[in-house]
């Protein structure tokens, strides 16, 4: 039974054991032989765990409390944006009308669900300043390597097939090399300067002739806004290439600066971090594309269109890349970020912004006092601190990372971005309390100090954990995901 204080057992089936009554049938039985094909009926016993109603309850129940959530605890994890998720958003989500539409059901029966997206995607066509925007893939990834393709699509429509390479800066997050590769285009990274910004010299050395697009992660993985955007624009235009932004971190500049106006071709959102989809885990989330209008026809097809005052689903586009995800996207999600963005209103998604930047600079100045600042310099939504002072003592940022778990924390991202060293970058969002930050800063300082005067503490940790450290290639190599039988 999974309680910290009993024994762990693991293997809960008692032959025989039944957690379900079914009612007695009182329909014609079929023969299944006769509806489904045989090569689709199972010939041998599904091995599934026999429990009662009482175990299962108590072994899912146990799991749940030992999760961390948002709901639970703070949590930093910088990039992804863990901040609170109205419960509004979920009643909402939840509406009937929403929650039980099919999606094969006829466009006029859906009316209120297409309403719904084509007003989401007129809110983020002026949250981005971009002209058109498409809700159809699943998550950023998955809106980097659609924005890709449609660039793609462009320039092979003008004939320049040669144009095959995407810059992407040292500083970008992970996804947006992996998301080129994918798209069939070749990267070519970009270093930062010592204020780690994007190195404009080494910009204008690698954009040419074959260069396809510029991907921009703004803010970057540091946490810090590139100042020099409209010149990069210029040079990345200047030499034919297009310009995307990896706009998955929006929660910084919401409301006070768009990237469409700061020259850029293409953008991607997050709504699951920057619109309070939940996530963590893996998804349900939404990743929505927004271009500037030479881009238009390439959007993923079908295209949701307003006629006087219905919504239809637009087939024909013959130079569309096709469909990138079944049916509408994960309209769920989007009911939740819509449902967001009308509670919050212009003036409180500019609050958003204000008070996660504050909430930002505030624990890096205090927290720069015990641990190495990279980049001394105002931050915006996160911020990224080196753990080096304390592996010269012996306690490396994993130990640091571990110890927070003692405290019931999450711990920061670690050991990215790649270019600091120890890195752990940390992200509060707006909707902490100064208490709470308050708290998590007191622990990270006690930390320090405990690197210093008593570093096996760190090193040992978790302490207070049901299980202590994982091996974490073995779980990422052979993770056990589902049930086996005990043999
Ligand atoms: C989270 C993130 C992504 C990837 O988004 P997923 O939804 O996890 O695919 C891309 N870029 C940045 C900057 C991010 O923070």
């Amino acid at each position: 039974m999974l309680n910290e204080h009993q024994p762990l057992i693991f293997e809960l089936s008692k032959e025989g054991r039944i957690g379900y009554s079914l009612p007695e049938l009182d329909v014609p039985e079929v023969n299944v032989a006769e509806v489904i094909p045989s090569e689709y009926i199972r010939t041998e016993e599904a091995e599934l765990p026999e429990v009662s109603e009482l175990d299962i309850m108590r072994h899912y129940t146990a799991l749940s409390k030992r999760n961390h959530g948002v709901d639970s605890g703070f949590y930093p994890l910088g990039s992804c944006t863990m901040k609170y998720n109205p419960k509004v958003n979920e009643q909402a989500a939840r509406m009937a009308g929403f929650a039980h539409i099919h999606p094969l059901q006829e466009e006029n029966t859906v009316q209120g669900a297409l309403g719904l997206m084509y007003d989401l995607q007129e809110h983020l066509k002026e949250i981005t300043g971009m002209d058109e925007v498409t809700l159809q893939p699943a998550a950023g990834a998955h809106g980097e390597w659609t924005g890709l393709m449609l660039i793609r699509a462009f320039h092979e429509t003008n004939g320049d097939h040669h144009r095959t390479k995407v810059i992407v800066p040292d500083s970008a997050h992970g996804t947006n090399p992996a998301s080129a590769t994918v798209a069939g285009l070749e990267t070519v990274t970009v270093k930062s300067n010592d204020q780690g910004l994007v190195d404009l010299e080494d910009l204008r050395r690698v954009v040419g002739e074959d260069t396809a697009a510029l991907m921009l992660t703004n803010p970057n993985t540091l946490g810090l806004f590139e100042e020099n955007i409209l010149e990069m624009a210029e040079i990345v235009h200047g030499a034919g290439g297009k310009l995307y932004y990896d706009g998955a971190n929006l929660n910084a500049v919401l409301s006070k600066a768009r990237p469409g106006d700061m020259g850029f071709d293409v953008v991607h959102l997050n709504l699951h971090k920057t619109f309070t989809g939940p996530h963590g885990g893996g998804g349900p989330g939404s990743g929505p594309v927004g271009v500037k209008a030479d881009l238009i026809p390439f959007l993923p097809k079908p295209v949701l269109v307003k006629v006087e005052d219905r919504y239809h689903l637009e087939y024909d586009r013959p130079q569309a890349i096709g469909r990138v995800k079944p049916f509408y996207g994960n309209f769920g999600i989007n009911v939740r970020a819509y449902t967001y963005i009308r509670s919050m209103g212009p003036d409180g998604l500019k609050a958003v912004t204000e008070n996660a930047v504050l909430n930002a600079n505030y624990m890096m100045r205090r927290l720069a006092e015990h641990y190495d600042l990279p980049f001394d310099r105002h931050c915006k939504h996160e911020f990224v601190l080196s753990g080096k002072r304390q592996k010269k003592l012996g306690v490396r940022t994993l130990d640091i990372a571990k110890r927070l778990l003692d405290f019931g924390y999450h711990p920061p991202t670690i050991y990215f971005p790649l270019i600091v060293e120890e890195s752990m970058m940390i992200e509060p969002t707006e909707t902490e309390s100064k208490e709470t930050l308050d708290a998590f800063i007191d622990v990270m300082i006690q930390i320090a100090k405990e690197a210093e005067e008593n570093p096996e503490i760190v090193q040992e940790a978790p302490h207070t954990t049901v299980v202590k450290r994982l091996d974490e290639t073995l779980a990422a190599r052979k993770p056990v995901l589902r049930y086996q039988k005990e043999q």
